[in-house]
């Protein structure tokens, strides 16, 4: 979805440009490729003090923390990064963030390791961990170990202390015109299962057709999204469970590669591609972790998925091109018996522009 209507940059100008009434600074967000992570800034306490506004000062400078459930990050889902309000580094990509219930934007993991500086802090009688920006010392919040999977860490972080900035912007290196060209702006929508036209192109692949037990099948929401869910046996040498799309031509040559939005249930799931050339041949395939109840953005360049046959992995094969592609598809095969779930929201085409 693209529901990315933050604030533009022309808004943030103006504020930053307006020292007459200190309202909330906005520090440019800067590409992670643009700063590098030793970089360090310093500043004055009375320079800090003249840019940002009393609320953000006592945070990020003297380690306050904002009241709970009153941030504007807490509950917002929208896609992109989390900036350091103070400086632009780079801190946390949406996709890490969750639904921590405790009142303040959380996440499992920052954007890139040494973006963030972690201390002991012994204030208040806690034994706590502060996170604080590692380029500027910013105070951002604390880190604890009742985290979600994969890494089970919840950085519960001040609002005020980031500045989000959309992903389709960032992609293009603007935050003009949103919403004017959906498509241009935020690559190819392939399925977005809103209609129940989509449903006839999927069909269900179990390892019943090598004797196994696995069940599964593939449900379209009243939400728009689609539910691949059912149980993985390991019975009869069989383990797989799978869902693929009738073969199309997708014309997706030029692209970089795909991204698929879903929530599903920390289990690791593969995405699957095949070409028109080899139907019953190689099959292109990526693992992606999930995280239980969280939606994140799943984006595998083509050049990633790794061209397999019966499960083995092919050497000296090229990559697949996506305007090859002829089937997607999602599978699960990682050992574990039991129920599974995964839910899809969309399945774009990206295009990197650097
Ligand atoms: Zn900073």
């Amino acid at each position: 979805m693209n529901n990315t209507d933050t604030g533009s940059t022309d808004v943030q100008a103006q504020e930053t440009s307006t020292h007459a009434t200190p309202g909330p600074y906005r520090a440019p967000p800067l590409a992670p490729e643009k700063v590098d992570p030793a970089e360090r800034i310093e500043r004055s306490e009375e320079e800090w003090q003249a840019l940002l506004s009393p609320q953000q000062y006592y945070v990020v400078r003297q380690k306050g923390t904002e009241r709970a459930f009153t941030g504007e990050h807490n509950d917002f889902k929208a896609e992109g990064t989390y900036h350091c309000v103070a400086c632009g580094n780079p801190l946390f990509d949406s996709a890490a963030k969750y639904d921590s219930g405790t009142g303040w934007p959380s996440f499992w993991a920052p954007i890139q390791e040494g973006r963030v500086h972690t201390e002991a802090d012994n204030s208040l009688g806690m034994a706590r961990t502060e996170v604080l920006c590692a380029r500027c010392g910013a105070h951002l919040g604390h880190v604890f170990g009742d985290g979600p999977p994969p890494t089970g860490l919840r950085y519960c972080m001040n609002s005020i202390a980031l500045n989000f900035s959309p992903a389709a912007a960032e992609a293009r290196g603007t935050t003009t015109g949103q919403g004017e060209n959906c498509v241009a702006q935020d690559g190819k929508l392939i399925f977005d299962f809103q209609g129940q036209d989509e449903a006839a192109r999927w069909v269900r692949v179990n390892d019943g057709v090598m004797g196994g037990l696995s069940q599964s099948e593939m449900r379209f929401t009243a939400e728009g999204t689609a539910l691949f869910e059912g149980t993985l046996s390991l019975e009869n040498n069989g383990g797989f469970a799978s869902v693929r799309t009738i073969p199309d031509d997708f014309a997706l040559g030029g692209y970089t590669g795909l991204a698929v939005r879903v929530k599903g249930d920390g289990r690791r799931y593969m995405l699957r591609l095949r070409t028109d050339r080899y139907l019953d041949g190689p099959a292109y395939e990526s693992g992606f972790d999930t995280v239980p109840d969280t939606w994140v953005t799943v984006r595998v360049p083509f050049r990633d998925f790794v061209p397999t046959f019966r499960g083995r992995r092919l050497r000296n094969m090229p990559a697949i091109d996506g305007a090859d592609v002829r089937q997607i598809g999602f599978m699960l095969a990682d050992k574990q018996a039991g129920p599974f779930r995964l839910e899809i929201d969309w399945i774009k085409a990206y295009e990197d522009v650097s």
